[in-house]
């Protein structure tokens, strides 16, 4: 399972491998890291490779140290955390992982807050601001500046005229409207995932 929320949120702040670690600790309360890599390389495992082939070994044992490097980078940014514990046998300590849900809650929302409040100033200033461009498309400036330059454009010479803006203007609500859908089904589907998790722990 994956949430597409996520998957775009954390991508622009991470690589690919974090994402998928991450997905799968979504769908656990708490894993050992090496059961993550399993996961991740399930396809990988059932191919009928020799299994004394050291080839396969460092396959895998690349994708734990890359699996642990995810780890630590999702630990670094609190959306993971660990639990460590002594293996009684061997004497080595073990860690098991489980997601911050608050921490990845709160990214999600404040990422996508800043894109909507961005693109809300802009259609501020687009509605507040008539603008003024040369045929050529030239940089567009506000009628105060058209005016200083005896709306003629800096670009070309050539003269300046009222931009129709309302294309842009719908374009932007539009945008808008569709990001603030998107951040209520993202924020509904943590929700579910965090009430799935906390019926798993009273069970
Ligand atoms: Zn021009």
């Amino acid at each position: 399972m994956s949430y597409s929320q996520l998957d775009d949120v954390i991508l622009k702040l991470t690589d690919e491998v974090t994402v998928k670690v991450l997905n799968i600790l979504l769908d656990q309360r708490e894993i050992f890291d090496e059961d993550i890599v399993n996961i991740l390389n399930e396809g990988i495992t059932e191919e009928n490779i020799d299994p004394d082939s050291s080839e396969e070994e460092n396959v895998i044992r690349i994708a734990l140290k890359e699996v642990r490097k995810s780890l630590y980078k999702l630990n670094e940014r609190s959306l993971a955390r660990y639990r460590r514990v002594r293996d009684k046998e061997t004497g080595y300590f073990v860690y098991y992982w489980s997601p911050i849900w608050e921490r990845i809650r709160d990214l999600i929302v404040s990422r996508r807050k800043q894109t909507i409040k961005k693109l809300k100033q802009r259609l501020d200033y687009e509605q507040r601001n008539l603008l003024y461009v040369c045929e050529e498309g030239h940089t567009p400036v506000t009628f105060s500046d058209a005016f200083e330059f005896g709306f003629l454009c800096t670009v070309c010479g050539q003269e300046l005229a009222q931009k129709e803006n309302a294309e842009t203007i719908s374009v932007l609500q539009n945008k808008i409207s569709e990001l603030e859908k998107i951040l209520k089904t993202g924020l509904e589907e943590i929700e579910g995932i965090e009430e799935r998790m906390e019926k798993t722990t009273n069970s």
